[in-house]
């Protein structure tokens, strides 16, 4: 490292210097998990099969994002509620719901700033669980009639957004499709195509799709 200089963390010779932490970044991004959830079936399925198997640079500001969402959820950790549902192709998606009451299903989100609108991406995830709730096969099936996806930004300021319920079969379709797309990708070690839109913008595994070159 050169001395008096400050240097980009990605500018370090990996090898040498951080490819413990880099190591030790991935082994913590890939920690038990389900391979077909909820939170994959929203995200690009590409980066999804990328987080998987191939060796991805992660940037450290992501990691510590990652982190206080992870502490929040280690925090809520008691009151989760795991839910599954078994599609018609047989392959199982879970999830797991922040928070449930007798009337309402809660997704927290940790965010830089607030956002002052629920994240079209948000409003679909919740929809998800709410749809595993109904057809949960890993514990009591309920059908609650209001969603909310609260926003809490690093000093602690939060808002909370009602989340229109979606279709029924467009959620049913959503997910059988993509949960058949990511789980033949993955046993047969075909990276799923490209899926090339806004989440594209920031994404830290661009290198790998075509449309970067
Ligand atoms: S660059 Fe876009 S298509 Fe490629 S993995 Fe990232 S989000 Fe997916």
């Amino acid at each position: 490292m050169p001395d008096g200089r400050k240097v980009r963390f990605e500018e370090l010779d990996k090898k040498d210097v951080l490819y413990p932490v880099f190591q030790a970044m991935q082994r913590y991004a890939n920690r038990e998990h389900h391979r077909i959830s909820v939170t994959r079936l929203v995200d690009c399925l590409r980066r999804s099969y990328a987080l998987e198997y191939d060796e991805v640079y992660v940037p450290p500001q992501r990691y510590l994002r990652m982190m206080y969402g992870t502490a929040m959820h280690t925090i809520l950790g008691a009151m989760e509620v795991p839910v599954a549902w078994e599609t018609p192709d047989g392959i199982t998606v879970y999830g797991s719901i922040d928070y449930l009451t007798e009337e309402r299903l809660i997704d927290f989100k940790t965010v830089r700033s607030l956002p002052g609108q629920t994240m079209k991406n948000h409003a679909l995830q919740i929809n998800l669980y709410h749809f595993l709730l109904r057809h949960n096969t890993i514990g009591e099936q309920r059908n609650v009639p209001r969603l909310n996806v609260v926003y809490v930004d690093m000093e602690g300021n939060w808002e909370s957004h009602r989340v229109r319920i979606k279709d029924h079969d467009f959620l049913h379709d959503f997910i059988r499709k993509r949960a058949k797309i990511l789980h033949d990708a993955l046993e047969k070690r075909i990276p799923p195509p490209e899926e090339n839109d806004w989440l594209c913008r920031r994404c830290f595994v661009r290198k790998n799709c075509l449309w970067w070159f």
